[in-house]
């Protein structure tokens, strides 16, 4: 059988559409627009393309982009002071400073200087609290987009078995806490982790965020299991994710591929969590989900 393809492009689009219509709304009856700050420190090429893909998504769905574009000699104070200047703005909904961060910078000092309640990213440690406690809070882009996708593609997440494998900050932990929080029975997977395999053969949803190419095999999954594929990895023959998706999409029931399935979400979700800033949303007491 041939695994059905989950479109992260169309879902992301979606997504993108509805914060579009919501904004016009905003505007429309004299509203400001929601606005999203980026901070990048330095030239690495892949970062530069990454601003530029939240720009583009920034303008499309009508977010006001404002972009701080500092030396890579830059040192940690001048950096915190910018995001001082960005947090005291109140016309700045969201604040980004992309990763990596030149080594003379401490991330975790950076992150934690950032106000919670713009911090689009999910990344601030009361964010990473609030999403453990299932409170309000902006939750981290990926997972969040991750969790989206398995919604919007009709999956019943309730009682089913996930292995998420990976267990980093960004992507592993945070996505585990989601399903846990949409009570999915949840193993996560590392690099020590003995017997994967018997593990990832017994998960209704497979979560792959590891960084290795075409790591997770055909023999691997369960027949007709929603295999999720974060992993962006850049080989000789292009882009390929951590499944062997030719393979894999054999025996799977649903399938996200790479390029064109998890990426696209993570902007979608970075939009959505500006205008959940702009909103307020993420500092009202009670509620639940994300
Ligand atoms: P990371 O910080 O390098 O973490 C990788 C995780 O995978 C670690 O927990 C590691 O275990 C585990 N791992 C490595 N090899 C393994 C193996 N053979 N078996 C089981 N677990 C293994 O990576 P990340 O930032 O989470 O990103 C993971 C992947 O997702 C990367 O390909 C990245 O490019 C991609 N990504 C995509 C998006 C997107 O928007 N599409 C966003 C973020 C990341 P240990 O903890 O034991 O080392």
């Amino acid at each position: 059988m041939n695994a059905k393809l989950i479109d992260g492009k169309a879902v992301a689009q979606s997504i993108k559409d509805e914060i579009k219509a919501e904004i016009e709304k905003i505007t429309a009856g004299g509203g400001r627009a929601p606005a999203l700050a980026v901070v990048l420190v330095g030239h690495d090429p892949a970062s530069q393309i990454y601003v530029k893909n939240k720009r583009k998504a920034c303008h499309a769905v009508g977010i006001t982009s404002v972009e701080h574009l500092l030396d890579e000699s830059t040192g940690e104070k001048t950096l915190l002071d910018v995001i001082t200047i960005l947090n005291n703005d109140d016309d700045i909904d969201g604040i980004l400073v992309q990763l990596p961060l030149p080594k003379q910078i401490s991330e975790p000092a950076v992150l934690e200087h950032i106000n919670p309640l713009k911090d689009v990213d999910g990344f601030h440690p009361v964010n990473v609290g609030r999403l453990v406690a299932n409170s309000p809070g902006l939750r981290p882009c990926t997972p969040a987009g991750i969790l989206e996708l398995l919604k919007r593609s009709g999956q019943d997440l309730v009682g089913k078995k996930v292995a998420v494998l990976g267990r980093s900050n960004i992507v592993g932990k945070p996505t585990a806490t989601l399903l846990l929080h949409e009570s999915c029975t949840v193993t996560i997977c590392h690099s020590k982790t003995r017997h994967l395999a018997d593990i990832t053969r017994s998960a209704d949803i497979l979560i792959a965020a590891i960084g290795r190419p075409e790591f997770v095999t055909a023999d691997m999954v369960k027949p007709s299991a929603v295999v999720i594929d974060v992993g962006v990895n850049r080989t000789p023959k292009g882009v390929v994710g951590d499944v062997d998706f030719e393979g894999v999409k054999k025996v799977a029931g649903y399938l996200s591929p790479v390029p064109g399935g998890v990426g696209p979400m993570t902007i979608a979700m970075l939009m959505y969590n500006t205008l959940k800033a702009y909103k307020g949303l993420s500092r009202r007491p009670v509620g639940g989900g994300h």
